[in-house]
């Protein structure tokens, strides 16, 4: 059974068919779906969908492409949605100097980055990090703000990889391993203890080879973990199962409760 860690299961693109979605999960193989906020509505939807559903998590948080209208307000309604017993970490936030590098300054983004890290921090809650083309900033805020959590649709070197491991991290790997192309992302899966990997499918956006067109959803994780299986020489199962573990380690989920 897969974990995916991180799926979108509250946009708009799943308006349709959502509750025809979670129900036939169980049935594809996909045990469990963690949904991250990307904005303070985003995050109440997520919660919403997470307390109708018992295989589904959500985490409570703002992506850098959305904090324009953030508050210290926002900060305090993160909170108290992180107060329920269905969140399970502050996410999805970071840094994004590629899609949003001439919309949000720099200096705003780096703002709200670290109030949501100082949050989790003083909530005990791990972080889900979105970075785009901001490696090196990333690694030093997570650093410096001493908190845990998991690189999202990782991006990065194989060696920061490793720096990451080192302070308690994790890299989640999307669709985008099946891509061409994907070598750097190949190459950190190679370095990374099998331990400290996870699988995800960012749904609805970075589906799989060959359905880069369609709408992505969590049933598509399975290709992540054969791609992970290959590099690793495991079985898709064993990829499956150390994943969902590493999963419920780190967002301290008991995998066995329904
Ligand atoms: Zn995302």
């Amino acid at each position: 059974m897969f974990f995916d860690t991180h799926a979108h299961l509250d946009d708009v693109r799943f308006d349709a068919d959502r509750e025809e979605l979670i129900s036939s999960l169980p049935a594809t193989g996909i045990s469990h779906v963690l949904v991250p906020g990307s904005s303070l509505e985003s995050s109440r939807n997520a919660m919403k969908i997470a307390c109708e559903h018992s295989n589904i998590y959500f985490a409570a948080g703002v992506h850098p492409g959305e904090i324009g209208t953030m508050t210290d307000k926002t900060i305090d309604d993160l909170a108290d949605l992180a107060e329920q017993e269905k969140c399970v970490a502050i996410g999805e936030i970071g840094l994004d100097f590629y899609w949003y590098k001439d919309l949000i300054e720099r200096d705003t983004q780096r703002y709200w980055f670290y109030q949501q890290l100082y949050l989790a921090r003083e909530l005990n809650l791990p972080v889900i990090v979105h970075d785009r083309e901001a490696h090196k900033e990333c690694f030093d805020a997570v650093n410096k703000s001493g908190v845990r959590g998991v690189f999202h649709c990782y991006s990065s070197s194989a060696e920061m990889a490793m720096e990451l491991v080192k302070i308690g991290f994790y890299c989640s790997f999307t669709g985008v391993v099946t891509y061409q192309g994907a070598r750097k992302s190949i190459l950190a899966i190679e370095k990374l203890p099998m331990e400290r990997i996870l699988i995800e499918t960012d749904s609805p956006y970075l589906a799989p080879v060959p359905h880069q067109k369609d709408r992505n959803d969590p049933r598509n994780v399975r290709s992540v973990a054969e791609v992970i299986a290959r590099v690793k020489n495991l079985s898709v199962e064993e990829v499956a199962r150390i994943t969902s573990e590493n999963a419920a380690c780190l967002f301290k989920i008991n995998l066995l409760q329904k």
